[in-house]
């Protein structure tokens, strides 16, 4: 997505992915692609040899090499930079960072990943306690609910987090009623804005459905919740990250109406992705933007609501099963991933974006889509149709 917004400027996009049809490879055309992975040393070199920017659309990349590419490459600019990608990628330091600065933030703590350390933070904390890996955490893949603390939960829990391997630390149980997120971005001049708070309901640790903008009517709250959760969002990248771009701001709203942080992206994120159709400027425009010092977009809806649904895949994909026959045109060998776009073809202010990933698995993010409306009703109205696919696919 963000190649898209690069070839509508001429802009120049060499992408690091494994595969040579990789989903960015297959938005704008170039030879300085690199087959490779983005945590391979060499690779990080060889494509900052090739560019004058480098920008990330996942943190969980080797930050080392970014690091010999500030020495090796010094005319290459890192956005965001090595040193905000280090922080964000160990969620602990991550939350001392936001704390140091009195964002709002549950309790949390370091933990061992023992018996006895996990029992000790559940005394401290209470239970449910929510245990987190501090590293390469993403889509719930580092976190653990601990309900009890006998030994047989405890060790469940080390089991299903790294078997003792893996760093934690632990969070209070947040009962919040509802989640939010707010884009935030930063132009090379230092100029913030954000895009309005929408809320995000996630299953099973998974974005799942985004509502944009955020609506009060359901919880009964304060009116300028949404302004405090933007003020909120942009307060903490002001204070504790530097640099140029976007950055995802996730936070918990409690049923006094009081707004926590969750965690932050340092990268465009799942809960921005309605901005293409819905905002003036998209999350990928003004990430481009500012990495590169031009004027930020606008970060205005331009529509009255929209809403977003993820398409994760629902089986493992079977690529001779996709049929070529245009009378029966597949998008996808994943029957969920072609049903959920054929429906969303048939709904008014329905744009469905396909990844061109390779193979689909279950539970991995194959495309979103979005829809627009005149008003937050309209467009619950239109995503009705693609709810109920899903449920009865599903089951
Ligand atoms: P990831 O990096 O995988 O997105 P998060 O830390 O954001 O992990 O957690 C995923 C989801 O788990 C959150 O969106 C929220 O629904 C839930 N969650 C995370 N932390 C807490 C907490 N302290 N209390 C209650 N629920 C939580
Ligand atoms: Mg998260």
């Amino acid at each position: 997505m963000l190649a898209a917004s690069a070839s509508l400027l001429n802009i120049k996009v060499a992408v690091l992915d494994v595969g040579v049809e990789a989903p960015a490879k297959q938005i704008i055309a170039s030879s300085s692609h690199i087959d490779g992975s983005f945590r391979d040393k060499e690779k990080i070199l060889e494509i900052a040899s090739k560019v004058d920017i480098l920008t990330v659309e996942i943190e969980h990349v080797d930050v080392e090499a970014l690091e010999a590419v500030q020495k090796g490459h010094p005319n290459v600019a890192i956005h965001p930079s090595p040193s905000t990608i280090r922080q964000i990628q160990d969620k602990l330091s991550q939350k001392r960072l936001l704390a140091s600065f009195g964002c709002p933030l549950g309790a949390f703590q370091a933990v061992d990943a023992t018996q006895d350390g996990i029992a000790h933070a559940a005394k401290e904390l209470g239970l449910p306690l929510m245990l987190k890996s501090r590293t390469m955490a993403y889509d719930g893949r580092g976190n653990y609910v601990l309900r009890s603390t006998d030994f047989e939960s405890i060790t469940a829990a080390i089991d299903f987090l790294g078997h003792g391997s893996r760093k934690l630390y632990a969070e209070k149980w947040v009962p919040f009623v509802k989640e939010l997120a707010v884009m935030v971005v930063r132009g090379l001049d230092g100029t913030i804005s954000s895009y309005p708070a929408v809320e995000t309901i996630h299953r099973n640790n998974v974005c799942h459905l985004v509502w944009a903008p955020f609506r009060l009517s359901n919880i009964d709250q304060d009116p300028t919740l949404p302004t405090k959760a933007e003020h909120i969002a942009r307060g903490a990248i002001d204070k504790a990250f530097e640099g140029p771009g976007v950055f995802g701001v996730e936070m918990f709203l409690l049923n006094d109406g009081e707004i926590l942080i969750n965690e932050i992206a340092p990268r465009p994120h799942n809960s921005g992705h309605y901005t293409i159709e819905a905002c003036e400027s998209s999350q990928y425009d003004n990430h481009l933007r500012a990495i590169l010092g031009l004027p930020l977009g606008s970060t205005r809806m331009k529509v009255g609501a929209a809403g977003m649904l993820n398409i994760l895949g629902s089986s493992n994909s079977d690529p001779s099963k996709i049929s070529p026959s245009p009378s029966s045109l597949s998008f996808s060998d994943d029957l969920l991933v072609d049903k959920l776009t054929h429906v969303a073809l048939g709904i008014p202010g329905a744009s469905p974006h396909l990844y061109g990933k390779a193979q689909s698995r279950k539970g991995r993010k194959m495309g979103h889509i979005t829809i627009v409306g005149t008003s937050d009703a309209e467009v619950r109205e239109r995503m009705t149709p693609l709810l109920t696919c899903l449920a009865e696919v599903e089951g």
